[in-house]
């Protein structure tokens, strides 16, 4: 009966559009249909069963005999909404083709979830004759899908309660994915995105690091400490950051075989500012104190260099009037004599004078990040400055690169134009006080900008004032070899020292050391 249902529907089509090919038997077609690995079914306008294959067999768990005559609904577990059936057949009825999926019922009332789909067959007038139904079990992807799903909602949650920063980064270093600490970090910092910020950070300490090999297998990079100088002059912020590679498989056709994919940098930052906070107290003290010894070696070197400068013009005038007096009295002349004695014992005097002079000590050169040192000379200098009721207005570029040079000269050169910066406002009169450090990353080097509220220079004394042993200063206690000695180390990291031209008010002391000169 159903057959025959089939045939008239079969015969009822006047032309057949599709030319099949001469090698192929349209028996290869039934064949076809009833070896394929999909649940098909052909039913008659209104749902009844005329035909199905084995596999509709094997699924549904109706035999052919049994499925034959019957409604399509022997499979609707009578769960689905009303509207989804409704909307289902209006497609169909139009002669549209209609996929989805929906709950199924087995002949022995286990349920399965089906993906299913329906193509209307029409003749040559367009009337629907009939329709194909094919579909296939899904429970298991559905359920695969699920737990990929719920997998995912579950890695989201544990990331985003992780109390450390995590970003995943694209090759450009643009974030694609962060969790909460990080968006924390970024509203705490004011920053568009603190991860390029803590990878140029990292990038830098891997540079400096490169000859000491501390790559670790699996990582990137391992526990790199760096640190954040944030905006507006906030206590800076040390993160401890490891890197590993992470790799997506592209979704398409052509990676299937090429194996393409993307590459992208899972970025781990965990604060550790209260830790460092702790060993940077201990690292200024003893930086304060060997500070201080350097600052008694210089005072002593200074001292010990003014005294022979003193001492020099009178012994010089002394010399030549011993030589008028052997010009005119003759060189066997008492006088000329005893002055000659004088003169060769006073110049004996100033050599051991000279060699009593503390040397220079040689300072390694090694990589130094102006941030830290310049924090590192307002710490030492914070008494000082509280005791002059001084405002600090500190203005670091967030991420400066690393110089090379010798961190102990550059750190008396800056300590020599802030206290120099301290001692013009510290005076009666000076009601404004505000010292400004601004460092930036500018043509090539760093130019650091020191700038007080004090008097100011005036413009005849802005080039005097490298000149050593000239000071501006009135009473004693003013050798005038500070800022001298300070331009000569700028001068040894291939840098100089200007004053800026009169500014409205104060002075402004620009340092400009550049990136690539060794000193
Ligand atoms: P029914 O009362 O049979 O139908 C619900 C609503 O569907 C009706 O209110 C009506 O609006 C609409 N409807 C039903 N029959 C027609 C019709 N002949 N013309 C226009 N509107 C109609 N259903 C499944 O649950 N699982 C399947 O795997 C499945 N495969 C199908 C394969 C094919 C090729 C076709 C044509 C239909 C298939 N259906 C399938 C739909 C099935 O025929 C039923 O409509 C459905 O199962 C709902 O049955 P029911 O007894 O719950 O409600």
């Amino acid at each position: 009966m159903a057959n025959e249902q089939l045939r008239t529907a079969a015969e009822s089509e006047p032309q057949v559009t599709e030319k099949l090919s001469p090698s192929i038997h349209p028996q290869v077609f039934q064949h076809t249909v009833n070896q394929a690995d999909m649940a098909i079914s052909i039913t008659d306008v209104r749902g009844n069963i005329l035909y199905v294959n084995p596999a509709f067999t094997r699924v549904t768990g109706y035999g052919s005999d049994e499925a034959i005559g019957k409604n399509q609904s022997i499979l609707s577990n009578q769960s689905m909404p009303r509207a989804f059936y409704q909307s289902l057949w209006k497609r169909i009825s139009h002669g549209e083709p209609w996929g989805g999926r929906l709950v199924n019922r087995r002949k022995d009332g286990s349920k399965y979830l089906a993906e299913l789909s329906i193509s209307p067959v029409v003749n040559g007038a367009g009337e629907v004759l009939n329709y194909l139904g094919m579909h296939r079990d899904i429970t298991e992807v559905q359920r695969l899908e699920y737990q990929v799903r719920n997998q995912k909602a579950l890695i989201e949650s544990v990331v985003d309660a992780a109390p450390v920063v995590i970003a995943l980064l694209d090759i450009d270093d643009r974030v694609v994915l962060d969790n909460h600490a990080y968006k924390m970090l970024q509203a705490d910092l004011g920053m568009a995105e603190p991860a390029p910020m803590l990878m140029t950070a990292v990038r830098a300490s891997l540079e400096l690091d490169s000859g000491r090999g501390r790559r670790t297998s699996g990582y990137l990079f391992l526990d790199r400490e760096v640190r954040l100088d944030p905006p507006g002059g906030k206590q800076p912020r040390w993160f401890s950051c490891s890197g590993s590679r992470v790799r997506e498989d592209a979704g398409t056709a052509e990676a299937f075989l090429a194996g393409q994919g993307r590459d992208y940098l899972l970025l781990v930052a965990k604060e550790i500012t209260s830790l460092r906070a702790q060993q940077e107290k201990a690292r200024v003290a003893a930086l304060r104190a060997v500070m201080a010894d350097e600052d008694r070696v210089s005072s002593l070197r200074e001292s010990l260099a003014a005294a022979t400068f003193r001492l020099e013009g009178p012994l010089n005038m002394m010399a030549s009037v011993v030589g008028m007096l052997a010009r005119r009295k003759g060189e066997t002349d008492p006088m000329s004599v005893a002055l000659a004695d004088a003169v060769t014992a006073g110049q004996k005097a100033l050599d051991e004078l000279r060699s009593m002079i503390p040397g220079e000590t040689r300072e390694p050169i090694g990589p130094v990040n102006l941030n830290e040192l310049l924090r590192d000379v307002l710490d030492l200098s914070t008494g000082r400055l509280l005791a002059a009721g001084i405002t600090v207005n500190w203005k670091p570029q967030a991420m400066l690169p690393t110089l090379k040079g010798a961190p102990n000269k550059l750190r008396s050169l800056f300590k020599a134009l802030i206290d120099n910066a301290i001692e013009a406002m510290n005076t009666r009169g000076c009601r404004e006080r505000e010292l400004t450090v601004v460092s930036k990353a500018r043509l090539g080097g760093i130019e650091v900008i020191i700038a007080d509220t004090g008097p100011g220079i005036v413009g005849t004394q802005q080039l005097k004032v490298f000149e050593p042993f000239h000071t501006t200063k009135r009473g004693g206690g003013h050798l005038g070899t500070g800022l001298p000695s300070a331009q000569q180390v700028a001068a040894e990291h291939g840098g100089f020292i200007e004053i800026e031209p009169a500014t409205a008010r104060g002075c402004r002391v620009r340092v400009l050391l550049p990136l690539d000169r060794r000193p």
